[in-house]
Order: structure tokens, then C-alpha cells, then sequence
């Protein structure tokens, strides 16, 4: 089924987020204060808004709890995009995705109940921070505060090599959970898996594990 999702805020984040769904074949409104923006994407989405998120009215007048997902992407203004939050969980909107400024936005949007809250320069500097210092870090995804799944492209150091003989878990407390290969992908290897230059290892484990092993590989 088609799910609903309204986008609140057209800046580069929420343009982006309103541009994939609708490739992805969603349907997709959006509301934003700037005539300008709303502009831009009518003629991209089912329904096109001119409004201030802030006012309830607006909001209840769009029937907003109907939309199985409202993603808050209001930039800047802070104090907005909370106001926004608090009456979509007001009027039982059922999933609410908010993006955060900083550090203390998302402490109160977690607090005021934003289903998943997302924080994209900081996730992303983090990315690129990781692949600038190795270029062997292809991605990387913060599972928690100590904790990652980083991808791994595998040097000549380890070409050849298994991951018994490697003694991965030992020594470094961190685990292979898949290998990428080409267009081939390994899911749980074998510990007998020789490991080839060029793979893409996916590994899970505590960060200060993953740099000992990342330095090691490097
Ligand atoms: P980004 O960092 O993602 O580019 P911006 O701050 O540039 O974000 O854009 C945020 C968008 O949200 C702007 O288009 C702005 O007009 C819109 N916006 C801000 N406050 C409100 C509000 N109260 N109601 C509706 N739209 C708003």
C-alpha cells in the first residue's frame, strides 16, 4: 500500500527527503512558510502547503494525523521546529522523524517524544572524518556512543588471509559479519573465509576495537 508521509520544511534537508519519497513512489505533502519553496516542488508532490507548522490550525486543518509518517525538517529555528513536534505528538501523529540543529535540540526532541530524531551535518562529518583519516573506511554507521558498523575495504596485508588465522575476534574483539566481494556477498563468513585485497568488510564491534584493527589494515 502507498503509505502518506508529510514533509514540514523545504531547505536542502527536507528538499531532499521530498524528492526521494516521491522517487520511491510515495505520497508526499509538504508545508513550508516560503511561498518560494512550496513552489518549487508543487508540481513534484500531491498536495503543496503554504503554511506556518507552528499554527495548530493549519496543522489540524490538513487532517496532519492521518499521514502515516510527518518528517520535521525545519532548519534554523529551533524553537519552530520543536513547537511543530510537540503538536504533531499533540494531535497523535504516529511517527515523527525531526531533524536536529544540535546536541540540546535533540535532547528535547527526545524528550518531548520525536519517534527517531536525526542529527545528518553531525552523522555525516563523522562519516567523512572517518573515511578522510583512512581511506580504507568506506562508511560508517554510530550504533551507539562506543559503539559502530564501519565498512572496510581489505589492503594486501590481508589478501589471502583467513579470518581464524587473522584471529579476528581474539584480537581485536570485533567481528566480520559480512564480506563483500564484487557484486557477491558473504553474510556470517566462515571462519575459515579467506579474505581477498579489495573486499569490503562489514564489522561490528566497540570503536576503540575497530581503530586498532583499522590501523592494523591500514
Ligand atoms: P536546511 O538546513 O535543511 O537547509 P533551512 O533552515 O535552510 O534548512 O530550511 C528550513 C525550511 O523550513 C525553510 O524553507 C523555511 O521556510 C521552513 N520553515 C521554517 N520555519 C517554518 C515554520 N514555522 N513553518 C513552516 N515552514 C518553516
Amino acid at each position: 500500500m502507498k503509505r502518506a508521509f508529510a514533509v514540514i520544511g523545504l531547505g536542502r534537508f527536507g528538499g531532499s527527503i521530498c524528492r526521494e519519497l516521491t522517487e520511491l513512489g510515495m505520497d508526499v505533502m509538504v508545508i513550508d512558510k516560503s511561498e518560494e519553496k512550496v513552489n518549487e516542488y508543487a508540481n513534484l508532490v500531491s498536495h503543496a502547503v503554504v503554511g506556518n507548522a507552528v499554527d495548530e490550525t493549519v496543522l489540524k486543518s490538513l487532517g496532519i494525523r492521518n499521514f502515516d509518517h510527518v518528517i520535521v525538517a525545519i532548519g534554523e529555528d529551533i524553537q519552530a521546529s520543536i513547537l511543530t513536534t510537540l503538536m504533531l505528538k499533540e494531535l497523535g501523529v504516529k511517527n515523527i522523524t525531526v531533524k536536529a540543529q544540535n546536541d540540546y535540540h535533540e535532547k528535547v526532541l527526545s524528550k518531548i517524544g520525536a519517534d527517531a530524531v536525526v542529527h545528518p551535518e553531525r552523522d555525516m562529518g563523522k562519516r567523512i572524518a572517518h573515511n578522510i583519516v583512512s581511506n580504507n573506511v568506506l562508511d560508517y554507521l554510530e550504533l551507539s556512543d562506543e559503539h559502530s558498523i564501519v565498512e572496510i575495504k581489505a589492503s594486501h596485508k590481508l589478501d589471502g588471509r583467513s579470518i581464524i588465522d587473522l584471529d579476528i575476534r581474539a584480537r581485536y574483539g570485533i567481528t566480520i559479519v559480512a564480506i563483500k566481494r564484487d557484486k557477491e556477498i558473504i553474510v556470517s563468513p566462515q571462519a575459515s573465509e579467506p579474505i581477498r585485497e579489495n573486499d569490503i568488510l562489514i564489522v561490528i564491534g566497540a570503536d576503540s576495537d575497530i581503530n586498532r584493527f583499522e590501523k592494523k589494515v591500514m
